[in-house]
């Protein structure tokens, strides 16, 4: 939305210069880019966004309008293909972006060629080229930042585990699939028995160590396909997909004697307590984790070291 209303208020003069110097193609070729960007403003503004406006519209108008405005006016106009390059890069994904960028050099290269003097445009296509290697290379490295910040803002530093940032995301998405698809989804709320033990009779960094050594214990037990997560100090919560009552029990019977009987920490055995819950039909996600967390709660007040369906 930004970047279209800057957009109008670059392009607008420029397009009311043109009209009244003559340029009425140029003129009417800004006022539908202008109208292009207060479209995609206004769709922004109500959260939608529409790529097909941007590639098939903006663009090519871009494109053709700069190669016009050159034709016409020489030097003077071709500083706007810097402009029209980095423009692409801004309104457009990667990949089309890329797409755009060819055809804009394949339309502004030969006109430029055409009008401008030999030494114009010899430095022009030197630059040009320059910034659209620069803005492709540059655009790449930040969409990859972008997708390994994403990635780390979403983990727990510890366990390398998903902490709470995804979880109400990733339960709505679970009920939307159940309700779609009748496939039954499980929760299991994990709990270990006596960590603060741990910690005052061991110290905190064999506590920490413990916490890794679980959290790897659980990312390598659980299919690609479930979700794993940190959810407080030494609670974890395991979103099971395609896993009913029934079966989700055996899988936390069976992940509780291996937690037991593994020593993760010297001298002694961690063992946990886990409350699972299937998903009925008319549960929302904060009803769905509370059950799971009551039967955490029963597992607990029971003698710990179980599983409560
Ligand atoms: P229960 O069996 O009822 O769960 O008892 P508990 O001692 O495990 O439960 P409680 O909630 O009383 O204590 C949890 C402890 O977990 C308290 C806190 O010191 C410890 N803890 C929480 N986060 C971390 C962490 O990141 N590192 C370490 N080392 N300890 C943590
Ligand atoms: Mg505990
Ligand atoms: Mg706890």
């Amino acid at each position: 939305m930004g970047v279209s209303l800057i957009s109008v208020i670059l392009v607008v003069p420029f397009g009311i210069n043109n009209i009244l110097q003559g340029r009425t193609l140029l003129g009417l070729m800004c006022v539908a880019i202008t109208l292009l960007c207060i479209i995609t403003a206004w769709f922004c503004y109500h959260g939608k966004y529409f790529l097909s406006i941007s590639v098939l519209g903006l663009a090519p108008m871009i494109t053709f309008a700069i190669a016009l405005a050159v034709y016409r006016q020489g030097d003077v106009a071709s500083y706007w293909v810097f402009a029209g390059v980095l423009s692409l890069y801004f309104i457009l994904p990667e990949k089309q972006a890329w797409g755009a960028n060819v055809l804009f050099l394949a339309i502004n290269l030969p006109v430029s060629w055409y009008v401008l003097e030999q030494a114009s445009f010899i430095r022009l296509f030197a630059v040009l080229i320059g910034v659209s290697f620069y803005a492709s290379y540059s655009i790449r490295e930040i969409n990859k930042q972008h997708a390994l910040l994403k990635e780390q803002v979403a983990r727990d530093p510890l366990t390398g585990l998903y902490n709470r940032s995804l979880l109400r995301s990733s339960l709505e998405q679970a009920i939307n699939v159940n309700r779609r698809t009748d496939i039954p989804v499980s929760l299991l709320m994990l709990d270990i028995d006596d960590f603060k033990l741990v910690n005052d009779q061991l110290g905190h960094d064999v506590g920490d160590s413990s916490l890794k050594a679980i959290g790897y214990a659980l990312h390598s037990y659980f299919r690609d396909s479930d979700m794993v997560f940190r959810v407080g100090g030494e609670e974890f919560l395991v979103l099971l997909y395609n896993s009913n009552k029934a079966n989700s029990t055996i899988i936390a019977e069976k992940l509780r004697k291996k937690i037991e009987k593994q020593s993760l920490i010297p001298d002694r055995n961690l063992t946990v307590s886990i409350g699972v819950s299937e998903l009925k039909s008319e549960m929302g996600w904060e009803a769905w984790m509370k059950r799971c967390d009551n039967n955490l709660y029963l597992a607990k007040s029971r003698g710990r070291n179980r599983v409560v369906s």
